[in-house]
C-alpha cells in the first residue's frame, strides 16, 4: 500500500531530524501563521560559558569563592546557566561545598543553604527586586547593568539576602538562526517574535543580529503564555519553539508547540508536539513547509 501523505510526511520530518508525534501534529504544523520563538537554548546554542567573575567589594569573597558559592547552589539545576557555572568552577578545579534545601524558580534562579547560609543565584532584575535597597545592592545593580549592556547574561549572587558578586555568560548564536527567522517570516506572512526570559539588553541585541524586531524580555513562564495568548485572541495560530522547563507552559498553549531536543528539558520534550531532535534550526521551517504539501495531498 501507498503510505498516507501525513504519514509519509511524518517520516520525512524524520529525516529532516524532527520527530512528529502524531500525524495530527503533522497537520497541524502547517497551519500557523505565526511564530514566537525562546531565546536561550533556542536561537543559542544554550552552552553559555562564564565570562566574568565579579565579586563585590564589601563581600570579602574571591572570584573562585564566588564561582564556588554560586556552582554549590546551581549544581542540581538543569538550567544551561548552571551548567555553565558548575563547568566553569570545574575546569579552576574548585571543590563547591555541600548543598541542602535546593530550590528553582524558572525562568528567575535557584536557592540553596550552603555552609548554613542561603545562597540565591539568578536574574539580576527578579533579586534585586525583592533586595533591601543597600550600597551593595546598588553596586550589583551597576555591574550586572554593564555586563548586559555587553549582551551579556547576568546571574546574581546573593548571600543571606544580600548580593555578594554578579557572574557574566555568553552563549553562541546557532548557526541558521537568522536564515531560519527569514524562512519563518515568508512562510507565514508575519514576523516571529522573540519571548526570553533574559534581560531586554542582552535580548535585543541578538535579535537586531537574526533581524527580529519584536523582543519580549524578562517574562516568567506565565508571561510567555500571556503572549501566546495575546496573539492567538487576535486570530493567530502560533507556533512556539523553546528548549526549557520554563518554556513548557506555552508550548502546552500554542496552537503547535515544538522543542529543542539536543539539549532540552525533559519536561519541554514531553509537553511539546514535535522535537528538533538534532537541534537544526532549519528543520523548523522545513516541517512546516512538508505538512503544508502533505495537506495539498490530503484534500
Ligand atoms: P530563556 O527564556 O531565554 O530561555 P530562562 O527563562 O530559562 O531564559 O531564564 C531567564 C533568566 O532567569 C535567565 O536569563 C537568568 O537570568 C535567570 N535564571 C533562570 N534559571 C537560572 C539558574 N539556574 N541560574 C541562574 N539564573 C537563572
Ligand atoms: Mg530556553
Amino acid at each position: 500500500a501507498t503510505m498516507p501523505p501525513l504519514l509519509s510526511a511524518i517520516a520525512n520530518a524524520g529525516r529532516h531530524g524532527v520527530l512528529v508525534k502524531s500525524a495530527v501534529v503533522m497537520e497541524r504544523l502547517g497551519q500557523v501563521d505565526a511564530v514566537a520563538l525562546d531565546k536561550t537554548g533556542t536561537l543559542t546554542e544554550g552552552t553559555p560559558r562564564v565570562t566574568d567573575i565579579r565579586p563585590l567589594p564589601g563581600a570579602g569573597l574571591t572570584e573562585d569563592a564566588l564561582l564556588a558559592l554560586a556552582a554549590a547552589a546551581e549544581r542540581p539545576s538543569e538550567h544551561p546557566l548552571a551548567r555553565a557555572i558548575t563547568a566553569a568552577a570545574r575546569e579552576r578545579r574548585l571543590r563547591p561545598a555541600a548543598a541542602t534545601d535546593f530550590g528553582s524558580v524558572p525562568g528567575s534562579g535557584v536557592t540553596a543553604t550552603v555552609g548554613g547560609h542561603v545562597i540565591e543565584a539568578g536574574a539580576p532584575a527578579r533579586l534585586l527586586d525583592g533586595s533591601p535597597h543597600c550600597a551593595a545592592a546598588a553596586l550589583a545593580a551597576e555591574v550586572a547593568g554593564a555586563l548586559e549592556s555587553g549582551g551579556r547574561t547576568a546571574v546574581l549572587v546573593r548571600r543571606d539576602g544580600v548580593p555578594v558578586g554578579v557572574l557574566g555568560l555568553a552563549d553562541r548564536l546557532r548557526p541558521g538562526a537568522a536564515a531560519a527567522v527569514t524562512a519563518l517570516r515568508a512562510l507565514t506572512g508575519t514576523a516571529p517574535v522573540l519571548l526570553t526570559g533574559d534581560n531586554p539588553r542582552a535580548a535585543g541585541r541578538l535579535a537586531a543580529e537574526i533581524g527580529i524586531t519584536d523582543v519580549r524580555a524578562g517574562l516568567l513562564p506565565q508571561d510567555k503564555v500571556a503572549a501566546v495568548r495575546e496573539q492567538e485572541a487576535a486570530g493567530r495560530r502560533v507556533l512556539v519553539v523553546g528548549d526549557g522547563v520554563n518554556d513548557a507552559p506555552a508550548l502546552a498553549a500554542a496552537h503547535t508547540g515544538v522543542a529543542m531536543g539536543r539539549a532540552g528539558s525533559d519536561l519541554a520534550l514531553e509537553t511539546a508536539d514535535a522535537v528538533v531532535v538534532r537541534d537544526e534550526l532549519a528543520a523548523v521551517p522545513a516541517v512546516i513547509a512538508l505538512s503544508r504539501a502533505a495537506r495539498r495531498l490530503v484534500v
